[in-house]
């Protein structure tokens, strides 16, 4: 009897310490990776061909979103010849090359944070030879991206909807903020939510089973946009990760720490960056709860000026600012990461 008890209350310490630490698990590289990135561009402006774009798949199947479209083609050729796509079984095409297999085959939708160039051009750019999927955005980033360039005189309409000729090849997809949808195709679903730039733009909330991963276009820090948006989204991952493991994010930081506050345009720096992520922590209480995640640096704003490095100097600054312990990640293109 006693042994029989004893066994019992092992059990129930063992089935404890798993629902404890069920949110951690994305953070250590104990639990079998869920989604694989591939950045088919890194960087936040200035260098055409290296522009915010990421494929995001389940590793359970061979089909991604895209994150942002700044950079496409040559971000996928970047891709081919670093071996990003190794472990993709890529279907066979008779007509198309390999970029072309994996856009028009692979690529089942895109999500698009916000209208700025740097954000679409390299889907604009090839839409011509793009297969049919559909874009995913806020009503108002859809609006936009329709006005601006599928106008007829920017591009030709290659979306179902606005100005006509239609030729129908993307569907346009309006995300409800807050509100889970799946992304044709794909294993997936994403949950968008509003975030402070110039122009609307969003974070993308992505989902497979338990397992989240979270993008976030161009944002501005509450501190200084006053709009409380990185904070909702604060709240809500706080209550995600009490049942779901938070396998990474991508989040931007496009200026260094000396950048003024009004020349921000919208932009965070990585003082700004740690200042978010520390409410974030705050919400999910207890000590160090971000330690180990996996925060992937996006837009880091490339300059053609002498005797200037943005990268090298944000990531400096990043790490002296860690004190959360999180994974800083400064991704380059045509990398893969399995998170
Ligand atoms: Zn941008
Ligand atoms: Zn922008």
């Amino acid at each position: 009897m006693k042994h029989v008890l004893a066994k019992a209350k092992w059990l129930l310490c063992v089935a404890l310490f798993f629902v404890g630490s069920a949110h951690l698990q994305a953070q250590t590289s104990s639990t079998a990776p869920a989604f694989e990135v591939v950045v088919l561009g890194d960087s936040g402006g200035i260098q055409d061909g290296n522009l915010s774009a990421f494929l995001l798949r389940s590793l359970t199947e061979p089909n991604y979103v895209a994150l942002d479209a700044g950079t496409l083609v040559n971000g996928i050729n970047q891709s081919i010849k670093q071996g990003a796509f190794s472990e993709l079984t890529i279907k066979e095409d008779k007509k198309w090359g390999k970029a072309g297999t994996i856009l028009r085959q692979h690529v089942k939708g895109y999500l698009l944070s916000h209208a700025h160039l740097d954000h679409v051009n390299g889907m604009l750019v090839a839409s011509p030879e793009d297969s049919k999927k559909s874009i995913y955005a806020l009503a108002s980033v859809n609006t936009m991206i329709g006005e601006t360039y599928f106008n007829g005189k920017a591009w030709a309409n290659f979306s179902d909807r606005g100005i006509p000729p239609l030729l129908n090849k993307y569907h346009v997809v309006d995300l409800l903020p807050g509100t889970s949808t799946p992304i044709a195709d794909t294993e997936l679903s994403v949950t968008a939510f509003s975030l402070s730039h110039p122009v609307e733009s969003s974070a993308f909330v992505i989902e497979h089973g338990d397992d989240i991963f979270v993008y976030f276009g161009d944002t501005g820090p509450d501190i200084v946009e006053k709009q409380g948006k990185l904070d909702a989204i604060w709240t809500y991952l706080a209550k995600q990760v009490k049942h779901k493991n938070l396998r990474g994010m991508i989040i931007e930081t496009s200026f260094e720490n000396e950048r003024p506050h009004n020349l921000l345009f919208g932009h965070l720096t990585p003082a700004l960056l740690m200042g978010e992520l520390g409410r974030f922590a705050g919400k999910i209480g207890g000590e160090q709860p971000l330690k180990g995640l996996n925060v992937v640096i996006s837009h880091i704003k490339y300059s053609l000026a002498k005797n200037v490095d943005p990268r090298a100097k944000i990531t400096k600054q990043l790490n002296e600012a860690n004190d959360l312990g999180v994974n800083i990640i400064i991704p380059q293109q045509g990398q893969k990461f399995q998170f």
